[in-house]
């Protein structure tokens, strides 16, 4: 691993059958970073979260993370170091209220009855999503767009990441709701020191939030460069910020 970084992904290929998702991609993610994915659809991001989350094994390379080879550990154990992943498409419990969808994030804590750091994430939780505190006894498929995404990533949180993995967190969310989740990821950041690998499909405002990106194109990494860099460079406006929300 490279000194100083929290997670360093080298070479790293996949492939669905015959289709090559991912062709040799290698980046790295310094501790307390935001980092930003772009890419058009069918890139090889979503694929590439799921990779280091270990819900996908890959057919080359290898992902270090705190100095340790996770490359095709189980999703479980990789959880329980701190790797955090919050998929596309929100993906809350809606048939259980807020605070039984928070206590099931917590749900890898159990064996090492550590209840008493429950309690203390959920009000962490609350602290920073006031809106859930308010609705702790709703039913998750009751809520909003914007709040269930809140609910998702609160969830997330509530593993105490170290490093968390966003997929689309603003996915169908209203521009005005969208600027409040991503608000939320830098707030995640000032509070609790935690790094974030974020997909998202506004490049301008993932920017905004980030300090650096990658662009990955048919499973390559075809740039890099920090935010600034990225958002004044010719070829990303051609590609992704024509048709952006600002
Ligand atoms: P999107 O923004 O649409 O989610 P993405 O950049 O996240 O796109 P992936 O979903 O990782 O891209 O897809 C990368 C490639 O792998 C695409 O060609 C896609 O069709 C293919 N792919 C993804 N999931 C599967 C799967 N379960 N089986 C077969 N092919 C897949």
């Amino acid at each position: 691993m490279s000194k100083g970084n929290l997670m360093d992904v080298i070479d790293l290929s996949v492939s669905y059958g015959p289709i090559q998702a991912l062709n040799g991609i290698s980046l790295s993610v310094s501790k307390g970073e935001i980092v930003a994915l772009l890419g058009a659809n069918g890139a090889g991001k979503t694929t590439l979260l799921q990779t280091i989350s270990g819900l996908i094994k890959p057919t080359g390379g290898r992902i270090e993370y705190q100095g340790t080879d996770i490359t095709g550990m189980e999703a479980e154990k990789i959880v329980e170091r701190h790797l955090v992943h919050v998929p596309e498409h929100r993906q809350v419990f809606s048939t259980m209220t807020v605070i039984d969808n928070l206590y099931l994030g917590a749900y890898h804590h159990r064996k090492k009855t550590k209840l008493k750091n429950i309690d203390r994430n959920i009000e962490r939780v609350f602290e920073l999503f006031p809106i859930l505190r308010d609705r702790k006894d709703q039913l998750g498929g009751t809520m909003s767009g914007g709040q269930q995404q809140m609910l998702a990533i609160a969830r997330g949180v509530m593993s105490e990441p170290e490093l968390l993995l966003l997929d689309e967190p603003t996915l169908g969310l209203a521009p005005l709701i969208a600027k409040d989740v991503l608000e939320l990821v830098r707030d995640l950041r000032a509070e609790f020191g935690t790094t974030v690998l974020l997909i998202e499909q506004n490049v301008t405002a993932s920017l905004k939030i980030a300090d650096r990106g990658y662009v990955i194109s048919h499973g390559e990494i075809v740039k890099s460069g920090n935010s600034n860099a990225l958002l004044n460079d010719p070829d990303v406006k051609e590609a992704y910020l024509g048709h952006t929300v600002n």
